[in-house]
């Protein structure tokens, strides 16, 4: 038979740990890993905490070396853009020309960030962060400079304005224009805790106010503000999300609907034709709904679920989602459903900032947002799907340990 030849579009942590799968999966296979960034695939979250914070070098973010990509025997074309996907002749087409057939295509493109249409945006020194090239750029020019304004209050838009104002003691007023900090779904414990926190560092929010234009002579000098306000400075950062980079999958005829859709095994409506990490709609098993996640998470493993499916393994991804911030070395992490409506429990450890809220619904554990106490994490996933036997008293007792409670069982009133 001959080997397979496996085509992966897109060299993030999605593509690249697809492609490491796939060679697990198949020691024989041709593996072609093409990305539009010139650089080795790398883990993007440290962008806005470590490396821009000079804690972690951009070195260390890389996932494998090209070396060890080489020993794996996975070509990387990297610097290329594919252009067009061929389903009838089962080809990808880049932006120089090269051609490169198919058996299996995967798709793991991820997002680009959403930019601001106001006049004056295109002025040196205004920024956003998606890429390597974007935080060293960015950290050179915090270097240099005294204020700093922050479009949109997200994560990645407080990440920023925590490192810049903890690494450079820049002067940061963020502009946001919803009522609070962390408006697309965060459970109100955390965007509490965050926005205290930002505050107490002397971080400045101009909260229901919107970007007009920005203006300077030759560069940003101000932002102004549809209520008037206008706001000297000398960076900006925009960070107001991102737009699933689908473009390619509609043009082929894919089913895109916030995301590339696929299924549980992660693959598109096209047969053999697959899709993994954040560009992806998909059925979270846990949740029950259809969703489309930004996070570390659903890069690392739904990649390597549908490599494997790539390879007829058959497997399902039914994680349950987990994710995590940090903000002036403090460390967040959500894992699970915790919805608005949901029943609370706070487990205080004492420390100013360390606790664990537990989301419960109808006495089952289904969610928990972690205040520096990630070593919850892992019992707080078990317990969600074994269930706890314990009362709500003992759950919001940090004396009690949660290990010998885990069993088939709902938390007493
Ligand atoms: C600054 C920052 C901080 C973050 N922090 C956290 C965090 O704390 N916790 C967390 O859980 N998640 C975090 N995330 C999210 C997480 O990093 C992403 O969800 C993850 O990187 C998604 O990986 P991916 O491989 O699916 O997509 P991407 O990382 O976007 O990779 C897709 C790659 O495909 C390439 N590409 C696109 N189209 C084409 C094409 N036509 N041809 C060739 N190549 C193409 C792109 O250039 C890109 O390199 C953060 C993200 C950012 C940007």
């Amino acid at each position: 038979m001959e080997p397979c030849n496996y085509v992966i579009i897109g060299a993030g942590q999605a593509g690249c740990r697809a492609a490491i799968a796939l060679r697990d999966a198949d020691p024989d296979g041709r593996i072609i890993l093409i990305g539009a960034e010139p650089h080795l695939p790398y883990e993007r979250p440290a962008l806005s905490k470590g490396v821009l914070t000079g804690a972690v070098s951009p070195q260390s973010i890389i996932i494998k070396k090209k070396e060890q990509l080489d020993k794996f025997a996975i070509e990387t074309h990297l610097g290329h853009s594919v252009e067009q996907i061929n389903l009838g002749k089962r080809k990808v087409v880049l932006d120089d020309g090269r051609s490169f057939r198919f058996d299996k295509l995967m798709l793991a493109t991820g997002s680009r960030v959403r930019r601001l249409t106001v006049s004056g945006v295109e002025l040196p020194h205004i920024y956003s962060l998606r890429t390597v090239d974007d935080c060293m750029a960015l950290s050179k020019r915090l270097a240099e400079c005294r204020h700093l304004v922050v479009v949109g209050a997200g994560f990645i838009g407080l990440e920023v304005a925590a490192s810049a104002r903890q690494r450079f003691g820049c002067e940061v007023t963020v502009v946001e224009s919803g009522a609070g900090v962390l408006q697309r779904g965060a459970p109100d414990e955390l965007r509490t805790s965050i926005y205290t926190l930002h505050r107490s560092k002397g971080i400045k929010f101009l909260f229901g106010d919107v970007v007009s234009a920005f203006e300077g002579n030759g560069i940003i000098e101000r932002v102004v503000l549809t209520s008037g306000k206008i706001l000297h400075t000398d960076c900006v950062v925009i960070g107001i999300g991102v737009i699933p980079e689908t473009d390619l999958a509609a043009r082929a005829g894919l089913e895109v609907k916030d995301g590339i859709v696929v299924d549980d095994f992660g693959e598109t409506s096209q047969p053999g034709i697959f899709a993994a990490g954040e560009v992806t709609n998909h059925l979270n098993c846990f949740l029950k709904t259809k969703v489309r996640i930004e996070s570390w998470q659903i890069a690392q493993n739904q990649s390597v679920v549908a490599a494997n499916n790539m390879c007829g393994l058959g497997s399902s991804y039914n994680e349950i989602p987990w994710f995590w911030t940090d903000h002036f070395d403090n460390n967040f992490q959500l894992i699970g459903d915790t919805g608005p409506t949901l029943k609370r429990v706070t487990r205080l450890y004492g420390e100013v900032l360390q606790s664990t809220t537990f989301y419960i619904d109808k006495g089952i554990i289904v969610g928990a947002l972690c205040i520096n106490s990630g070593k919850d994490i892992r019992l707080v996933r078990e317990a969600i799907r074994r269930g706890i036997n314990i009362t709500q008293e003992q759950l919001a007792d940090p004396t009690i340990k949660l290990k010998p409670h885990l069993t088939p069982h709902s938390v007493q009133a």
